[in-house]
């Protein structure tokens, strides 16, 4: 145990969007359990999703606390509580909300001041805080929440512009200078990167930031995507510490797992069911914490999933809540009574549904913690992308460890609006009865994601990837804290 003057003092300044908070805690709570002195930066509505789960670990023994800053909700006019993106119902809410992120710099940077940390750790979307370590002195790690694959092909897309060279959106053109064979088309990219706008240049910004910054903690592991780990390191040139699953890491008991992401949730008719149901069994059918479908999509995607008469647990999250909650009502209703299926509303507990014998595979939207959840659970997966990065997550798993199916979408679009596109329910069928039917090339699927559930088991462990890369970490940020004296 190191005496108070050793011990390493850092600040963990997550994002206000569920898929970056959630691990990034979980990362602020693995160093505390590794003797680091840890404060997480939040707002009051975001502190309520995991300060229980900080309290048991402080409670257990481990430095770690909460900073609560206030929310500058009238200043924004938003109403109060409302201060993440999962919480907001339009554009204009989000617009707000990054206003209200960008007042929340000079409190923090106060904060930095005063607490005088030896390093901080924040969310890729504050890329001003590499500016605030520069003035103390101390290192940034960045945190992108997202896989090294998905941010070696966003490079290689700014350095040659290969969709520059095809004539039309659907054309597909080879990612160069990438360890595997890549294509996509166009129109899988982010429109931001077809077309400068006000978004480009926040990246622009992102990215410079993560260049001067000391280096970036990856929730990631060594044996999921060893070429891409060994590219952004040497072809991009930045530092990189592989320290995930982190999911699989932190929370290691049932009520991490349930409140994880949840004010809380005693809800567990799920459970019951899936208890009584044959291992490998039943889909699991996500989205993520953002994705709300248009009514159209939602009925292909029920129709789709009864078509294929496979089991199946469907978490709904509703746009339209007037035209929608009947019928989704009814249909909730049918597949219950032929014990085909069960919807879950808005929010499930995802690792803890994941992780049990029934659960055979997973429809995902690619979202990173998502896809990461699935490969530590040993699942295959129907990659269904939606937005940000997921195109190219879903291309590491269709193409490169060869886990998953693509369901077949083909066209980007920004988080919230509506999508040109509508994915058939013969589509949605076709795939499902592939990944959860017995043919050659899905059961091979399948051997491939149960090796790669062993390996993410075997990176945590003591002597394993991510452990040792942990270690390395905080006796690297350790020295550099006494070299300051
Ligand atoms: N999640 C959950 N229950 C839900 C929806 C999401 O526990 O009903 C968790 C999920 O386990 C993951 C995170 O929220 O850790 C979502 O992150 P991801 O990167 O998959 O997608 P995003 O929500 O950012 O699009």
């Amino acid at each position: 145990m190191d005496s108070q003057a050793d011990q390493l003092k850092a600040i963990f300044l997550p994002f206000l969007v569920p898929g970056h908070m959630i691990p990034l805690v979980d990362t602020g709570r693995l160093f505390a359990m590794h003797g680091v002195n840890v404060t997480i930066i939040t707002t009051p509505a975001n502190a309520l999703l995991f300060q229980k789960a900080i309290d048991r670990d402080a409670s257990s023994g481990h430095q770690i606390k909460t900073h609560i800053l206030e929310f500058p909700s009238a200043q924004v006019s938003l109403p109060k509580g409302i201060e993440n993106f999962n919480m907001i119902t339009s554009p204009d809410m989000s617009h707000k909300l990054y206003y209200a992120v960008s007042l929340l710099q000079k409190p923090i940077e106060q904060l930095f001041q005063d607490m005088r940390p030896d390093c901080i750790v924040t969310d890729m979307f504050y890329p001003w805080t590499v500016d605030s370590a520069n003035k103390l002195g101390i290192p940034r790690l960045v945190f992108h929440g997202t896989s090294y694959f998905s941010l070696c092909a966003a490079s290689c897309i700014k350095q040659y512009a290969p969709h520059q060279s095809v004539k039309s959106n659907t054309d597909t053109f080879l990612l160069p200078g990438l360890p595997n064979k890549i294509e996509m088309t166009t129109s899988q990219l982010p429109r931001w990167v077809r077309t400068p706008e006000a978004y480009t240049q926040l990246m622009d910004k992102i990215k410079e930031s993560e260049q001067r910054s000391y280096g970036a903690v990856m929730n990631s592991f060594h044996e999921l995507e060893s070429a891409y780990e060994e590219h952004y390191k040497s072809v991009m040139g930045i530092k990189a510490w592989s320290v995930g699953p982190i999911s699989l890491w932190a929370n290691s008991d049932a009520t991490d797992k349930v409140e994880r992401g949840n004010k809380a949730t005693t809800e567990n008719e799920w459970l019951n069911w899936l208890n009584s149901k044959e291992c490998n069994s039943v889909l699991y059918v996500s989205f993520g914490s953002l994705n709300k479908f248009s009514t159209s999509q939602l009925i292909e995607l029920a129709h789709g999933l009864e078509a294929s008469n496979h089991q199946f647990i469907w978490v709904v999250r509703l746009k339209n809540k007037d035209e929608d909650e009947g019928w989704l009502r009814d249909f909730e209703k049918r597949i219950k009574e032929s014990n085909r299926g069960l919807i879950i509303w808005d929010w499930a507990p995802q690792l803890l549904i994941l992780e049990h014998p029934a659960i055979g595979g997973l429809v995902t939207h690619c979202g990173w913690n998502s896809i990461l959840e699935g490969v530590t659970a040993g699942l295959p997966m129907i990659t269904w992308p939606l937005y940000a990065e997921q195109f190219y997550n879903e291309k590491l798993v269709t193409d490169v460890i060869k886990i998953g199916v693509a369901v077949g979408v083909k066209e980007w679009r920004k988080m919230d609006e509506e999508a040109k596109e509508t994915v058939k329910r013969e589509e949605i069928e076709k795939a499902v009865t592939f990944l959860m039917g017995s043919g050659v090339e899905a059961a091979e699927m399948k051997n491939r994601a149960r090796e790669l559930g062993n390996a993410a088991r075997s990176a945590v462990q003591s002597g394993g990837s991510s452990q040792s890369n942990l270690m390395g970490l905080i006796k690297e940020l350790k020295s550099l804290k006494c070299e300051r004296g």
